[in-house]
């Protein structure tokens, strides 16, 4: 119906006519650029006129956006195409056109490589679409999990737990035990969790520096604040309690906030006459150690998930197999 209405409209009298301005329109800058943009529609456009005849069309469409977007933009885009073929029938004609994007975008990313390396999210992203696409790949998913150890190795060392541990690899993770049925994401997982894991270990078995108070950044000498300095001052203290007047609760807590890099926790304590602080402590770094043991039980806590699951599968299997063995006779 849509082909007969751009016929009328353009007065144009057959399909490969039709098809000829769609191809041409296909190379329009416009198009390019919002191409990421609208998986869904592309999909209803493709199957509309076919992936056989529109398909390389399209490719050529898809080459231009790769210098032009980011991965993770062209790796959510293949992956909600991919989703969208695997929903309804499975057309051969776009599948066979989502490998060959793929390899594309593969080839782009490696020729770029020694230039522009691909950040660690990205080289994730890349992951979950290969894994997504079955158990090929097998060469590229191991060039890709060696390429995330190095940017591990290469990263400095603090940094790898704020930047890439939590945010980044443990919900990654997370996300390849989902793909329980698929060996390269088995083989994946192990590797990268074994890192993941030792990294983690390290840290949290590391001693912590000692706690040194810069008191000098204290500028007052009320009284609250001078016992405040005493406190700060005394390593063999790890934590004070403060009576407060209420009306100088605002001045004690903001002195607090001024402490920069070091900080104090206060908790409120309930009590009638003025305010019972409770300050604590704790410097950043005992904050990133503390961020550390949790990460190291949440990711111990996932092989502890796998082995339950393995069992289970396997008491599955047998509870299936026995009636089979033990035939009547
Ligand atoms: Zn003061």
């Amino acid at each position: 119906m849509i082909l007969c209405s751009i016929q009328r409209t353009l007065g144009i009298s057959d399909d490969n006519s039709v098809m000829n301005v769609i191809k041409k329109f296909m190379k329009h800058k416009l198009f390019v650029e919002q191409l990421l943009e609208a998986a869904d529609k592309i999909y209803e456009f493709g199957n509309f006129v076919s992936w056989t005849n529109i398909g390389p069309a399209f490719h050529e469409a898809f080459r231009l956006t790769l210098g032009q977007s980011t991965i993770t933009n062209i790796v959510k885009f293949l992956i909600s195409l991919l989703d969208l073929s695997t929903t309804t029938n499975k057309d051969e004609g776009l599948f066979s056109l989502i490998s060959c994007m793929l390899n594309e975008l593969l080839s782009f990313v490696f020729k770029q490589a020694a230039v522009n390396p691909p950040t660690t999210s990205e080289l994730c992203s890349l992951l979950n679409l290969l894994l997504k696409c079955g158990n090929g790949y097998l060469s590229s998913v191991k060039l890709i999990t060696s390429s995330i150890l190095e940017s591990l190795e290469c990263s400095r060392a603090i940094d790898v737990v704020e930047q890439l541990l939590q945010p980044i690899l443990i919900p990654f993770l997370l996300k390849l035990q989902s793909y329980r049925s698929n060996e390269n994401a088995q083989s994946c997982f192990l590797t990268l969790h074994e890192h993941c894991f030792n990294i983690l270990n390290q840290y949290c078995l590391e001693p912590l520096p000692p706690i040194i108070f810069k008191a000098q950044s204290i500028d007052c000498d009320c009284n609250d604040c001078q016992t405040l300095i005493l406190f700060l001052c005394d390593s063999t203290k790890s934590k004070q309690q403060f009576t407060i007047d209420k009306d100088r609760g605002t001045h004690f807590h903001e002195t607090i906030k001024k402490l920069g890099s070091l900080s104090c926790v206060y908790e409120h304590l309930t009590d009638d006459s003025g305010q019972k602080l409770l300050v604590l402590k704790i410097s950043d770094y005992e904050k990133k150690h503390r961020t550390c043991l949790l990460l190291r039980d949440v990711v111990l806590n996932m092989i502890k998930q796998k082995s339950y699951h393995l069992q289970r599968e396997l008491s599955e299997n047998f509870k299936c197999s026995s009636p089979k063995r033990f035939k009547q006779a």
